[in-house]
């Protein structure tokens, strides 16, 4: 059996709790595509400029990967062989970039799906159907080196983490100061 080993602590929001989110947006399934829209929305509704690191090309590499499942292969198969395709570019890379309005700094976001909740008949009232999506190592390694040179970083489920996030880097500013 692997050794477990214990992630670090990361100086920036990266870990899911069902209780920071509301059961109204939990219970609305929302697809990891639904909540980077909006983040790129909200962002550039700030005056930030914002866009998808990868805008395009995870949909066109899903395209393939089922076009090589439905010709055969395994889609294990597929999806490495696309992975190793993608070449040159590096492991963990995010999905939102901006520069913030004003002061030019970078912010770096990488959106998981949040939690999909339903009602149910227990005790509790509500049934976990799809659990939160979790940010892989290397997205954590990435989003620290950016975090590192200055930028501000984060996993976020929903565009009140982005908000969180800005509004605790900025009055970090200005303790700095
Ligand atoms: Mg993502």
């Amino acid at each position: 059996m692997p050794a477990r080993v214990t992630r670090p602590v990361y100086p920036f929001l990266s870990t899911w709790s069902t209780s920071r989110y509301d059961l109204g947006y939990l219970r609305r399934g929302l697809a990891e595509r639904d909540v980077q829209e909006k983040v790129i929305q909200y962002l550039n509704l700030q005056g930030h400029f914002a866009f998808a690191l990868d805008s395009g090309a995870k949909r066109l590499r899903g395209r393939a990967v089922r076009a090589m499942a439905a010709a055969g292969m395994a889609p294990g198969r597929a999806g490495a062989l696309i992975k190793g395709m993608s070449g040159g570019s590096q492991a963990g890379i995010p999905d939102v970039f901006a520069v913030l309005k004003g002061e030019g700094r970078a912010a770096l976001f990488e959106v998981k799906k949040p939690a999909h909740i339903i009602p149910a008949n227990t005790r509790t009232g509500v049934k976990l159907k799809q659990p939160a999506g979790q940010p892989t190592d290397e997205q954590l390694a990435f989003l620290l080196t950016a975090h590192q040179a200055g930028a501000i970083v984060g996993v976020v489920w929903s565009v009140e983490d982005v908000a969180y996030i800005l509004t605790a880097a900025a009055e970090a500013a200005l303790e700095v100061m």
